[in-house]
């Protein structure tokens, strides 16, 4: 079968603007309130606040420099072992290393493609006196992060959420990125509101948010020339990306019922082929569903192999594979993507420790990323051409 390729291409995730944006943008030109102090900054900590139920955000220059201040708040000094999740973004686990922390990564679970409880309560089995742990809501679909935060309570450890995927997701009823004592979001432009890029620190901590606040500012003291007693960075948000973000937040909660119908009608396209989409717990959760992503059965799989940099497969009747789909994705100028590649797997990070379940079992975050793939999830994406995508996909099966 031959389905016509997109005139234009349908992104992954891009940025979709409404006009709010421009006009905050501008009040801030024209006021020459262009730096890192003013209106839309003041506001939309507020509007954070108010939005997840936080009591304190802090506006940054991205989400890793949220992640980052978090690991400086949580006491992370060079030679700690951090617990870290596997399948995520880099940007996760970088912040740890830029402190010196050594990650160890927890292996993954089925049922939210996070964090597995049981792995955590193992490597704390191992690992005793491990202080902190990074929990990601990977594709907006939280974490167990009830028993993860037990977990840490009873081994007295520091819990950080990165929920730069998450934002508007819920876990039993209560916003993510406010589980953990320190928690990140991003605004960069693929994420499900974007400022162009930008991020925040959330925490109910009053004395931490003063501290990151003032370590994103070159930690100036109160003196009357530059005075400086701590180390300092330059992350704070500037007030234009403020007036994008502001912009943005009056459609947050339509753009997680755009990326809801792209999901439900994902999963209705493919209900009688051997692949399910990415999972969550329902009733618990209410993902936010920033990129909807499938996983094909393990008997429906042919043969594919991946290198460091290439991937290569077999083609077989009734079966197929991530590289497959992707190509037949991009031969109609669709963009889907491969699942984040765990962090294990990363050459970066090869001497770094991997603790699954149980000794020596099934390695699930590397099986996830061998049978899955993020589809074309961008919320401009027209039902029409969503039933092309789902087509393509379907041929991949023939
Ligand atoms: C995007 C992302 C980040 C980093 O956010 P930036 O704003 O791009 O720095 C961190 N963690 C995860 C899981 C992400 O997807």
């Amino acid at each position: 079968m031959d389905i016509k390729p997109f005139d234009k291409k349908v992104w992954l995730s891009s940025p979709t603007m409404h006009g709010e944006e421009l006009e905050y943008v501008t009040e801030a030109y024209n006021t020459n309130w262009v730096s890192t102090v003013g209106e839309n900054i003041n506001v939309i900590e507020k509007e954070i606040c108010e939005y997840t139920g936080v009591s304190r955000a802090v506006a940054l220059s991205c989400g890793t420099a949220a992640l980052h201040l978090a690991i400086k708040l949580s006491g992370v000094k060079a030679g700690d072992r951090v617990f870290c999740t596997d399948v995520t973004f880099g940007a996760t686990v970088n912040p740890v290393v830029y402190e010196g922390g050594i990650p160890v990564f927890i292996d993954t679970e089925y049922g939210t493609w996070n964090m597995c409880p049981e792995a955590l309560r193992r490597a704390f089995e191992l690992y005793p006196d491990v202080k902190v742990v990074i929990a990601v809501n990977l594709y907006g679909t939280p974490a167990r992060l009830d028993e993860i935060r037990e977990i840490c309570r009873e081994h007295g450890a520091t819990l950080i959420e990165d929920a730069a995927e998450s934002l508007g997701a819920t876990y039993k009823g209560r916003q993510t990125g406010t589980f953990g004592k320190y928690n990140a979001i991003s605004f960069n432009g693929n994420k499900i509101i974007t400022g162009s890029s930008g991020g925040m620190l959330l925490t109910d901590c009053d004395e931490a948010a003063a501290r990151a606040r003032k370590w994103s500012t070159q930690s100036r003291d109160n003196a009357p020339w530059y005075q400086h007693t701590e180390l300092g960075y330059n992350y704070r948000m500037s007030n234009i990306i403020a007036g994008m973000v502001r912009g943005q937040l009056i459609y947050l909660d339509k753009h997680v019922a755009r990326k809801k119908h792209i999901y439900e009608r994902y999963k209705a396209g493919f209900s009688d082929l051997p692949v399910s989409m990415n999972p969550y717990i329902e009733g618990e959760m209410q993902p936010n569903f920033w990129l909807s992503c499938l996983i094909i059965d393990k008997d429906a799989m042919c043969p594919q192999q991946r290198s460091d940099c290439e991937a290569s497969y077999i083609p077989q009747s009734g079966k197929s594979c991530p590289t497959q789909i992707l190509e037949a994705l991009a031969a109609i100028n669709a963009e889907g993507r491969p699942i984040w590649k765990p962090m294990h797997l990363q050459p970066i990070f090869s001497g770094c420790d991997f603790v699954t379940k149980e000794q020596g079992s099934a390695d699930v975050g590397a099986d996830i990323f061998a049978r899955g793939l993020c589809l074309p999830s961008d919320i401009k994406m027209t039902d029409e051409e969503q039933d092309r995508i789902i087509a393509a996909v379907r041929a991949c099966f023939e």
